[in-house]
């Protein structure tokens, strides 16, 4: 006999919940910052000329200028993400090559170009993760990241394993230092694709969340978030760790426990939303954890691609499978909003200089892992 829930708690009130580690918030950022570009026309980046993670190195390159629409950004903290791995391994065709891959950052606005409005040198920035036309029947309905000719920033352009990253000033976002740079290195990629699954999902305060990997990058934050919009949510993980309790949820339980803490916390009416980003081996199994009229949210196929799902049981119970990608600008906006005003928290495993970049992509796939991996690019 083995007792199924591994945690278990009523849901606790919104001013019960703990707030995040402020730790890194004294000092942030050095409090002067060099603007002295004469001093560095070259600059460290993780560059790789052809596909594979033993390609990627530490090379001295020309540092960036930025255009008359761009801002020229210090990096300091990098999240590490499925997305910046499969660029790496050429699944997702890089432009330019070499190229330096990094699609979430956080950093300090080092130069902004002649026509940039509103963003100044020093300011605290991050990255929106896409490159867009703003042009195009998707930018023009708010949804920059289905543009018909844009891409993942780092994937279609350079990115943010580099000291130095030039990026659109449409795509540059102005936060607060005191949310932490881990935090702040999460919001763009991490944060937002959860973000986005749960809004596209019609979630309602008081309905049932699943999420299954919810110890995952995007995991931990659909957990928080669904918490803070109001749901019960149960975190599905491998290893079920405590830490998802403090982030608010309710029950953290093993993929073979699931169905039946599901099942008891709904009185048998099952999930609202299920959160899904592992693909081919889950998706099927998280149909089952939904009641009629259900929500799958797919935003991700870390487990494969191909999923096999009777059609009998979609229809017959009203079950809408959605598939979502990144987020919009607009909810980014929303999300730093809700990080000031809530709370959100990134759980980090290991944090690498720049110089271990290669060990950082690896440690993505690692069974151990426990939290984000980060690349503490201002680390010597
Ligand atoms: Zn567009």
């Amino acid at each position: 006999m083995h007792t199924y829930y591994v945690y278990l708690r009523r849901v606790k009130p919104i001013s019960e919940l703990p707030r995040p580690s402020r730790r890194e918030t004294s000092a942030p950022y050095p409090r002067k910052v060099k603007h002295t570009r004469s001093l560095e026309q070259r600059m460290k980046a993780a560059v790789f000329g052809r596909p594979g993670i033993e390609n990627v190195g530490i090379v001295d390159v020309d540092a960036p200028s930025p255009g008359p629409h761009e801002v020229l950004i210090r990096v300091v903290r990098a999240g590490v993400n499925p997305v910046d791995r499969l660029t790496v391994t050429g699944a997702r065709n890089p432009t330019p090559m070499p190229h330096i891959p990094g699609a979430e950052f956080a950093g300090i606005v080092e130069e902004v170009g002649a026509h940039v409005d509103g963003i100044s040198r020093g300011d605290i920035v991050i990255d929106y993760p896409r490159v867009f036309c703003g042009r195009c029947d998707m930018c023009i309905s708010g949804r920059e990241m289905l543009c018909r000719t844009g891409g993942v920033l780092g994937t279609v352009s350079n990115g943010g394993f580099a000291e130095l990253a030039v990026v659109p000033y449409v795509s540059v976002v102005k936060v607060d230092a005191s949310l932490g740079w881990d935090l702040l290195a999460s919001l763009p990629v991490s944060a937002l694709t959860a973000y986005h699954g749960l809004r596209s999902s019609g979630l309602r305060a008081g309905q049932t969340v699943a999420v299954v990997g919810a110890s995952g990058n995007t995991g931990m934050f659909a957990v928080q978030l669904a918490h803070i919009m109001g749901a019960r949510v149960v975190a599905i993980s491998r290893k079920p760790r405590g830490w998802l309790m403090d982030m608010g949820a309710d029950a953290v339980v093993e993929p073979g426990s699931a169905m039946r803490a599901v099942a008891e916390l709904t009185g048998g009416a099952m999930a609202d939303v299920v959160v899904d980003p592992l693909g081919s081996g889950t998706a099927s199994w998280s149909l089952g954890l939904l009641g009629s009229g259900g929500k799958l949210i797919s935003y991700g196929v870390l487990t494969g691609q191909e999923v096999q799902v009777d059609m009998r049981t979609i229809y017959s119970r009203e079950i809408s499978i959605v598939g979502t990608t990144g987020g919009t600008r607009a909810e980014l906006v929303e999300l730093i909003a809700i990080a000031s005003s809530r709370g959100l928290d990134a759980r980090v495993w290991r944090k690498y200089g720049l110089g271990d970049v290669r060990r950082a992509l690896e440690d993505l796939s690692s069974g151990e892992r426990d939290g984000r991996v980060m690349l503490d690019v201002g680390r010597r």
